[in-house]
């Protein structure tokens, strides 16, 4: 059984993010979305309104859990029998800071990062955007998944 972690704030969860899911469904068997609760970060949306969100996203997907996590994310990995972490690559931007935490994560633990480089139609989608577009009053049913709505 290939168990992976999806970890993230998910402030919220977007359509990059499903879509990263969905290709990661297809060589793992199951993937256990981790919503790191980061004291320091303030978050437009409230825990328990990012796990709804998650868990409509996945309604008829049984391989896909949620859940929320307080610790390191190799040891809520290691707390959920995941061997692999699953992350998503928009830009050269992100690559150095995932580099450096992948390297980490397998020299702590052993624990293989899996990075999937990002559709090119969903680069531009990030929650930092939607949460800026929320603030002004505007839609942003384009960026959350299929049947998740606000
Ligand atoms: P973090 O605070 O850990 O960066 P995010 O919720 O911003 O959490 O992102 C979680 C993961 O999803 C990261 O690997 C990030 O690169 C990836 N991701 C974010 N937006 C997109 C997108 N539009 N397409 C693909 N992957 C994305």
């Amino acid at each position: 059984m290939k168990r992976a972690i999806f970890p993230g704030t998910f402030d919220p969860f977007t359509i990059g993010h499903y879509s990263i899911v969905q290709r990661g469904l297809t060589f793992f068997d199951e993937i256990v979305i981790g919503i790191g609760l980061n004291q320091s970060k303030k978050t437009l949306f409230t825990i328990d309104k990012r796990l709804e969100m998650i868990q409509q996203a996945f309604k008829d997907e049984p391989r896909v859990k949620v859940a929320s996590y307080n610790s390191l994310t190799v040891d809520f990995a290691l707390s959920v029998q995941a061997d692999f972490v699953l992350r998503g690559l928009r830009s050269v931007g992100d690559f150095e800071y995932e580099r450096t935490v992948a390297d980490a994560n397998r020299k702590l633990t052993g624990i293989e990062t899996v990075i999937l480089l990002t559709e090119s139609e969903y680069s531009y989608i990030s929650s930092t955007v939607a949460r800026d577009l929320i603030s002004y009053g505007k839609d942003i049913s384009a960026f959350l998944p299929p049947n998740v709505k606000l």
